[in-house]
């Protein structure tokens, strides 16, 4: 089974193929991150611009590495939603003039669906799991079943953990994306700052990072008003600290709550350093659960993931029409039956 994914709803054009639902024939992205950086972050008409130069070229060297014809795909996915709508849809309007010109069914795919299914590419899911989807728009902890149903147990009520990383970033003048930045400062760095943690009320799985960002800024503000300097790597080593804290903590409650077989890590973030280690110390501690984190390339938007997800979805009978539309606020739950 080969199904073809393609990826638009940010900043990244990618397309990928797929072998039998967890094997890797290409694998194609085209960043955009050098076009948005002087900006401080993604552009929404420059992505799409963007995308509709990058498109094409980027399918032919998908089918190029994979040394296929379109005759052999069974399946087109395309990210749905959610996403920035100008850039989802030139993937989606990509997807259904390719379906409709080889007559190939088209599968619509959900984004976090897709962070959740480049862990597929890492090792056969077991099932019950939860995955911990930390990116740039979501932070949240999803139980699956089964494949292809999505429960959101926990969920942000404001920041996302990526966006917060990007916002503190920017206060110390760091370029976008600030995630990694802040990730290699705080390797440099002690937790010396007291910052706060966002528990929530007890037996609450949802975050909340807004909190954590203003503390942040008005600590940096704070000393710059008494012309006192705050090392940068410590304020990034506490901020960090935090974040992972609130994420570990809660991801390790749920596991024992919900008795899963595989925790799932998935979204940009859990390209973190410290996160990584801190989830790995972490269940070290619990072998009843297989931790699972893909590689970095995996971590961040991808369209291997999609066709992951795709693959999937195909196999549970999914389809959309050539009326298919991008949904920018498109909910993960939708295709649980
Ligand atoms: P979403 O998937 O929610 O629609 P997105 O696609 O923009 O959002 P991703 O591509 O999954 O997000 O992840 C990008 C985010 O990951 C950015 O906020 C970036 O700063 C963050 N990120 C990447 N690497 C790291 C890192 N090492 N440490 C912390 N954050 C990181
Ligand atoms: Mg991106
Ligand atoms: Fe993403």
């Amino acid at each position: 089974l080969w199904i073809l994914g393609i990826e638009t709803s940010c900043d990244e054009t990618a397309v990928a193929i797929i072998k039998n639902g967890r094997e890797i024939a290409a694998n194609v992205v085209a960043s955009q991150i050098e076009s948005h950086k002087r900006f401080g972050g993604v552009v929404p008409e420059i992505a799409s611009r963007h995308h509709v130069e990058q498109i094409t070229i980027v399918i032919e060297e998908a089918l190029r590495q994979a040394n296929l014809t379109f005759s052999e795909i069974d399946a087109i996915a395309v990210t749905e939603g959610p996403g920035l709508v100008g850039a989802l849809l030139i993937g989606v309007n990509a997807a259904k003039a390719l379906a409709f010109a080889h007559n190939k069914p088209l599968v619509p795919v959900h984004h976090i669906a897709g962070h959740i299914y480049a862990n597929r590419l890492v090792t056969e899911l077991k099932f019950p799991l939860l995955a911990l989807v930390v990116s740039g728009g979501h932070t949240e902890i999803v139980y699956m079943k089964e494949h292809g149903h999505f429960e959101v147990i926990g969920e942000t009520r404001d920041d996302a953990a990526g966006e917060a990383y990007d916002k503190v970033a920017r206060t110390l003048n760091m370029p976008y994306p600030g995630g990694p930045h802040i990730d290699r400062l705080a390797h440099e760095g002690k937790p010396t700052i007291d910052l706060p943690r966002a528990w929530l009320e007890e037996g609450s799985y949802d975050f909340s990072f807004s909190g954590l960002k203003s503390a942040v800024i008005n600590t940096v503000h704070n000393a710059e008003q008494r012309g006192e300097t705050i090392a940068p790597e410590d304020l990034a080593a506490s901020f960090q600290e935090s974040v992972i804290e609130v994420l570990v903590k809660k991801t390790e409650r749920a596991v024992s709550e919900y008795k899963v077989k595989q925790l799932l890590v998935a979204g940009g973030v859990a390209a973190n350093k410290g996160l990584r280690k801190a989830l790995e110390q972490t269940f070290s501690k619990h072998p009843e659960v297989e931790l699972v984190i893909p590689p970095l390339s995996l971590c961040t938007d991808n369209a291997a993931m999609i066709a992951a997800a795709g693959s999937v979805m195909f196999e549970k009978g999914i389809r959309a029409g050539l009326n298919l539309n991008a949904n920018p606020g498109l909910n993960i739950e939708l295709y649980n039956e």
